[in-house]
């Protein structure tokens, strides 16, 4: 489990600024979602924070470590996407334990690991299965499933519940916050979704254009909002 600490953060793609001087701490064990209109570098700030981006200027530290220059495979980090990325020749077992095979670990302790994750997602009857044979919303807890087994200090989720229908996504929303008391992980979650936001976080970061806008409680956020496009935002309909 770690906190996030970033300080003086600039981002650029060319000559093009995405984010021009972003800081933000977030504590161990805090659940925050990032929220604001597409093309705000939502993505870009979980990449970077991931390791699959470079930054340009500032620091990011995980826990007391400076992660600028850290390679994603030892960040202990791991994230979850909108497009789940499963391996369609392996079985939800095989594709759970891969990136534990790649480390070495005793098979005892990868389906040690596996058995927990699964019945933690409720996936455990689903284990011999291939992805074609699983639901939009089965696929979906694979995929965490498959970052749960790494046992990460930090969960980034980004738009994981895009592509699943409304009412799947209320269930799995109510699943990962489930899910993050339990396991008690420090978790960023991306979404451009209003309600995503109110409902899962302990504290929302509204951005615009590369600029925080505000950090809050959904309370906060939704009663004292700190200017009018933190106002338009999270008060208009997603
Ligand atoms: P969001 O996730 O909030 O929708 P992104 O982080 O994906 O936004 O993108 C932020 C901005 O950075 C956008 O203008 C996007 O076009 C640009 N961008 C993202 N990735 C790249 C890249 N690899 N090269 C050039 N521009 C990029
Ligand atoms: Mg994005």
């Amino acid at each position: 489990m770690a906190s996030i600490r970033i300080r003086n953060l600039v981002k650029r793609f060319g000559n093009v600024t995405v984010i021009p001087d972003l800081s933000l701490d977030i504590p161990d064990h805090e659940f925050v979602v990032l929220v604001g209109p597409s093309g705000c570098g939502k993505s870009t700030l979980l990449r970077i924070l991931a390791g699959l981006e470079s930054v340009n200027e500032g620091d990011v530290y995980i826990g007391e470590e400076r992660v600028n220059t850290v390679p994603a495979a030892k960040r202990d980090i791991a994230m979850v996407f909108q497009d789940y990325a499963l391996y369609p020749h392996m079985t939800v077992r095989q594709n759970m334990a891969f990136a534990l095979e790649m480390r070495g670990m005793s098979k005892a302790e990868i389906e040690e690991r596996v058995q927990k994750a699964a019945k933690l997602l409720h996936i455990d009857g689903l284990l011999d299965r291939r992805p074609k044979a699983l639901s939009g919303g089965q696929r979906q807890r694979v995929a965490m499933g498959r970052a749960i087994v790494r046992d990460p200090k930090v969960f980034l989720f980004d738009e994981p519940l895009s592509n699943l229908d409304a009412k799947l996504r209320a269930q799995v929303r109510a699943e990962i916050k489930a899910l993050s008391q339990q396991l008690r992980t420090t978790m960023v979650f991306v979404t451009h979704d209003q309600i995503e936001a109110m409902t899962m976080a302990d504290r929302i970061v509204v951005m615009q254009s590369g600029v925080i806008q505000q950090v809050g409680s959904p309370e906060e956020v939704y009663e004292k909002p700190a200017n009018m496009f933190v106002a338009g935002f999270i008060g208009s309909p997603s």
